[in-house]
Formats: structure tokens, C-alpha cells, sequence
């Protein structure tokens, strides 16, 4: 695999980046926790929880390889 794993952009305003430790996960700059883990902060999960439940109405999916600098 070539595929170059870009960091993660969260709702929570972190970022995340490829945990290469454990080879399958993302873990989150700010929080310093494993994207979806037990230990990742209940107001980052609040913040995921509220796109996905948006997304499930229909809403636009949170981007999360968004450009930083997107205009
Ligand atoms: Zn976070």
C-alpha cells in the first residue's frame, strides 16, 4: 500500500493524525486519543456524534480530508 494517509480534520477542531503504532487507526492532536476509542473525550465524541446524526437527516457529511485553506 502506497496510499498516502493525510491528516484528519474533527468536528472537535483537532486534528488527527494516522496512528502508525497500531497501523489502523487515527489519533486526534488535541485530545492525544484514538479517534472512536474509549479514552477519546466525551465533548470530541459529542462533536462527531452531532455529523453523523446530521448526516443521517441528510445533511452534508463532515469532511474530513478537507483542505485547511479551502476557499
Ligand atoms: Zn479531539
Amino acid at each position: 500500500m502506497t496510499e498516502k494517509l493525510s491528516p484528519m480534520k474533527l468536528p472537535c477542531g483537532g486534528t488527527a493524525f494516522f496512528d502508525t503504532d497500531s497501523g489502523i487507526s487515527y489519533r486526534c492532536w488535541d485530545c492525544m486519543a484514538v479517534v472512536g476509542s474509549m479514552g477519546q473525550p466525551q465533548s470530541c465524541k459529542d462533536e462527531m456524534q452531532k455529523w453523523e446524526n446530521w448526516t443521517k437527516l441528510g445533511g452534508k457529511d463532515w469532511d474530513y480530508f478537507a483542505e485547511t485553506e479551502e476557499i
